[in-house]
């Protein structure tokens, strides 16, 4: 069995050397993440070319994800870089500061925030590692008491227990980064911070109209880190081809304790609703300084396996890390091992679960069928990719392969769980498209004489959602 779930790397100083790339594509990235908090549209442009350019030298489908900013919340910057605050002391975050920070006070670049807190609230620095609790806002200045203390540094970031920052979610900055974004035809748009189906059904229309010039349509991914989000989740997904569980924001507004959870209930609901979902941040965070992973961060990357998502994402330990390539080697062996623990349980799946659509039908078909005849592949014939994304909603010990003729179908398979995308030239005639479709598996070694596999096909050939053929056939 090929590695089922999916490594989402992120780009960065550690990583953008062309070797170091190739090394972490070789390794197991299916998918490349350009991190818009960092670095300029040059940049990303750069690194999007060396990316597409190393896959294509190397033959390995890999998506491009551009996930944006947001309206992440920061205070400004400090004489000595930093300054270190001390529990007890009193500490003014002052949105009309212009001058930089020192131990006492420190500008902001949000200046709604005196409007957003009152006196007590908690506000958590540098990723909750300082905490502040408002005392009183006056006018711009928003006075606090460290509750906790340590060393505060230019641009870290805000974050308000419990929610309730009134930000957009799209910033000016943000839609700029969206026509960046489609200037390299990204194939996954990740939308910080929304907090409604309304913030992703924006960001789309503007994706949209960014690659319009190109025919480009990016599937847009929802990160989850907000507290307004959790209730609003099921809109959200509607709205959004996937999610980010993005649990490094999502910690500090709901606290740590509730993030497991949470977890746990958003891959469900995104596997439940035809999306896609990535568990993000921290989870393999010891690598960024060490050879080898803790032992909790295998059991959290091999959990989140369990728990069905999609992907599992690498932040820093790729983009600033020590050991980008080894931290992708091992991310790779603990999903494996723990793919091979699951238990299938298609039937308890299907139960209760209407298809209505023959498309779909056909797909959970070639499913069912595969696994009681125990077939070695599952082949889809696929224009947009769907096809193969329902069937990969589904555990099940047989891999897919999704054979599309759309360079940009193959790309966002990448992501899927249980995918193999594979680019295979267009055909009119079915017979030979199934004939190459064989011919393509053996080539690869995922088929040999004498194995049996479930192919499914759209007749007439060439149209997306026109599936309505399955047929089961032995390699001769
Ligand atoms: P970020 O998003 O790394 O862009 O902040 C992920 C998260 O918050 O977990
Ligand atoms: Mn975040």
């Amino acid at each position: 069995m090929p590695r089922a779930t999916k490594i989402v790397a992120t780009l960065g100083p550690a990583s953008s050397d062309p070797v170091v790339l190739e090394h972490l594509l070789r390794a197991g990235v299916d998918v490349v993440r350009l991190n818009f908090s960092h670095g300029s549209a040059r940049d990303h442009i750069e690194r999007a070319q060396l990316v597409r350019s190393t896959a294509e030298r190397i033959g390995k489908p890999v998506a491009l994800m551009a996930d944006l900013q947001g309206p992440k919340i920061r205070v400004g910057k400090f004489t000595d870089g930093k300054a270190v605050l001390k529990a007890g002391d009193p500490f003014v975050l002052d949105g009309a500061r212009s001058e930089p920070g020192d131990a006492a006070a420190v500008g902001l670049d949000y200046k709604e925030l005196p409007r957003d807190v009152k006196p007590g609230d908690t506000l958590l620095l540098n990723d909750g590692l300082i905490v502040l609790t408002v005392e009183a806002v006056l006018g711009e200045r928003v006075s606090t008491r460290v509750k906790i203390g340590g060393v505060l540094s230019d641009n870290k970031g805000i974050n308000k227990q419990g929610g309730g920052l009134t930000a957009p979610a799209l910033t000016a900055k943000d839609m700029e980064d969206i026509k960046t974004a489609m200037a390299f035809e990204a194939d996954f748009v990740a939308v910080s911070f929304p907090k409604s189906a309304t913030d992703m059904e924006m960001a789309r229309q503007l994706a949209n109209v960014a690659g319009e010039s190109k025919r480009h349509k990016p599937a847009m991914i929802a990160k989850i880190e907000r507290s307004e989000a959790i209730p609003q989740l099921e809109h959200i997904l509607r709205a959004s081809d996937g999610i980010m569980v993005a649990r490094g924001d999502l910690a500090i507004e709901v606290g740590n304790a509730a993030v497991p959870a949470l977890q746990k209930r958003m891959i469900r609901m995104a596997r439940e609703t035809d999306k896609v979902v990535i568990t993000a941040t921290q989870m393999m965070e010891s690598m960024i300084v060490n050879p080898v992973p803790t032992r909790a961060e295998v059991s959290d990357v091999a959990n989140a396996v369990l728990d069905g998502t999609d992907a599992v994402m690498l932040s820093a330990e790729t983009a600033a890390g020590k050991y980008p390539v080894e931290t992708v080697e091992h991310m790779a062996l603990i999903a494996l091992e723990a793919e091979r623990a699951e238990e299938v349980q298609l039937e308890a799946d299907f139960t209760n679960k209407r298809f209505g659509r023959i498309d779909q039908s056909i797909a959970m078909g070639a499913l069912f069928t595969a696994h009681h005849l125990g077939c070695k592949a599952i082949i889809a014939l696929t224009e947009s990719g769907s096809t193969a994304l329902w069937m990969s909603r589904h555990l099940i010990h047989v891999p897919i392969f999704g054979l599309t003729a759309k360079a940009g179908s193959q790309r966002r398979m990448a992501l899927y769980r249980n995918v193999q995308p594979i680019l295979m030239p267009s055909h009119a005639d079915r017979d030979h498209a199934l004939a190459e479709a064989e011919r393509l598996l053996v080539q690869r070694g995922a088929l040999k004489p004498g194995d049996t596999y479930a192919i499914t096909c759209g007749e007439p050939m060439g149209y997306p959602g026109g599936t309505n053929m399955l047929k089961v056939c032995r390699v001769g």
